[in-house]
């Protein structure tokens, strides 16, 4: 129910209370009104003293009471920046600010971050730093070494105190780099004003969805969720192996398809590579938790590497099954989605043997030597009820279709899914952390919308768009086998930092599968 340009307040309509702006700087106030027509923008001036006195209400009436109705508040305006790689007009959304009284967390921070990338406004989250002085030379890179900070205001921290406990989000862009600093440079001035200013009229808008999504809701986290006993043992192999080899230690694919994983891991030392032939001859290679074909082994050993297999142990077993039922002479059905690591590595144990099926019309058009010497596998991470599905379809065209002793879908897509259906029924959205490669955190957003609920899979917070938590007032969260349970807590905290939060666990099985390491790697770490 926000409205622009008809001169109305722009509201957060959970929270009962427009958004306010606080701008330093009339330059800046110009900007945002000018972006923002409906938004109630409150100048409150350059510099320490002014931003206090604002923040705790020293403002004249009725602006003071304009920040007392406040449903959400926002800082905005321009920046200097103390990370090198920033330039003039780059858009800074603060994590969290520094300033002489101590640090004010940002929550919401990577949901604000959305909505600009939804605007085309690629911005830089990170830590800024508020100081009572203007910053230049070498200061700079002290403030950014004692804090970490990527920029520098003059008011930040300190407005930021005019939040209280509502939604508090901190907007700067750049207008002058460590490289390029305005004091004493008037064209440098001029060309990085009209930068900044031309972003923070493009970046502005962005905070009025980012309002309008806050208020109070409950949180329904999925359990079991997050890592599966396969997935850990993969990470823990490649960290044994970069603490036992040193790096680089060669993965062959992604070790487990989640980018924060990966990232994390290559700031360790691991490299990923496509191929066993990327590998230099005699290094150390890791296959990945989805398994790998005889052929990619052959490969290995051709090239003399060592080789450490952190196939999950449940993928392991597929492939057992898929070396019986070809000796055996049968025809297998392989349920699975084409291209996916796992399939490939299956397929490559009975290439001859194996027919791959997506979906129950798949079924149809089949055509095998001998019906009666059929049998079937799966995935491992595939929607139960699909394969369910595709098996009662094989059935009725192959009385004689046999199977794997027990199912191929791993305990862990299971376990999850079952957690999903529950949630579904409550939530009026479920949050799906995993990442668009991962097989089985799409599968749980296909599972949700079966069940009727609202789903989208996000790689972590910033994923989050506002536009779905309007009128949203119960989220359900959960995390797939691959991505790690910190990304949860970051999912919980910025939602918290939209409102109050009531977290509640949803609890269906507790899990105690784990899984042993090779040999190699089993004692103790170094
Ligand atoms: S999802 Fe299942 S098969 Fe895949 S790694 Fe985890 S436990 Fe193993």
């Amino acid at each position: 129910m926000s409205s622009n340009g008809n001169g109305h307040p722009l509201r957060s309509e959970r929270a009962r209370g427009p958004l306010v702006v606080l701008a330093p700087l009339s330059i800046e106030a110009r900007a945002i009104r000018s972006a923002l027509p409906g938004a109630l923008v409150i100048q409150t001036g350059m510099g320490r003293r002014r931003s206090t006195r604002a923040a705790l209400g020293g403002l004249p009436r009725p602006t003071d009471e304009v920040l007392a109705n406040a449903g959400a508040v926002a800082v905005a305006g321009f920046c200097g920046a103390l990370d090198p790689t920033l330039r003039p007009g780059d858009v800074v959304v603060a994590t969290e600010l520094h300033g002489p009284e101590g640090i004010t967390p940002c929550h919401s921070a990577g949901i604000l971050a959305a909505t600009l990338a939804d605007l085309g406004v690629e911005a830089r989250l990170g830590p800024m730093v508020s100081t009572d002085h203007v910053v230049a030379g070498p200061e700079r890179r002290r403030l950014a070494e004692q804090t970490g900070a990527i920029a520098v205001d003059m008011e930040s921290a300190w407005l930021a105190a005019a939040a209280g406990d509502r939604p508090l989000a901190v907007l700067r862009v750049v207008v002058d780099t460590p490289e390029g600093e305005l004091k004493g440079n008037p064209i440098a001035t001029a060309r990085g004003g009209l930068r900044a200013y031309r972003s923070l009229v493009k970046a502005a808008p962005a905070l009025s969805p980012w309002a309008e999504a806050a208020g109070p809701r409950t949180v329904l986290l999925a359990a079991p969720r997050s890592f599966c006993a396969g997935v850990e043992r993969a990470i823990e192999i490649v960290e044994r192996a970069l603490d036992r080899y040193g790096p680089p230690v060669y993965v062959r694919k992604q070790i487990v398809h989640n980018v924060h994983v990966v990232r994390d891991l290559e700031r360790r030392g691991a490299v990923f590579v496509e191929s066993a032939e990327d590998v230099p001859v005699g290094a150390t290679v890791v296959f990945s938790a989805h398994g790998v074909s005889p052929e990619v082994r052959a490969q290995a050993q051709a090239q003399k590497l060592h080789v450490i297999d952190a196939t999950c142990p449940l993928v392991t077993k597929v492939h057992t099954e898929a070396r019986r039922f070809a000796s055996g002479d049968y025809t297998i059905f392989l349920i699975g989605h084409e291209g996916h690591e796992e399939v490939e590595g299956t397929t490559g144990e009975a290439a001859s043997s194996i027919r791959l099926i997506e979906k129950v019309d798949d079924v149809d058009k089949l055509e095998v030597e001998d019906p009666t010497q059929v049998a079937f596998l799966s995935q491992t991470t595939l929607a139960v009820d699909e394969v369910n599905e595709v098996v009662d379809a094989l059935r009725d065209r192959f009385p004689s279709l046999t199977g794997p002793g027990s199912a191929d879908i791993c305990y862990a897509t299971q376990n999850r899914q079952d957690a999903v259906k529950v949630l579904a029924r409550e939530c009026d959205l479920l949050l799906v952390i995993g990442s668009e490669n991962s097989s089985n955190s799409k599968r749980l957003v296909e599972v949700a919308e079966r069940e009727g609920c609202r789903a989208a899979l996000i790689d972590d917070e910033t994923g989050i768009h506002p536009r779905w938590l309007v009128g949203t007032e119960t989220v359900g969260v959960t995390a797939g086998a691959s991505a790690p349970e910190v990304l949860v807590d970051r999912v919980l905290e910025a939602l918290a930092g939209l409102g109050p939060v009531t977290v509640q666990e949803r609890h269906v099985t507790t899990e105690s599968v784990r899984f042993t390491l090779p040999v190699e790697l089993r004692s103790q770490k170094g």
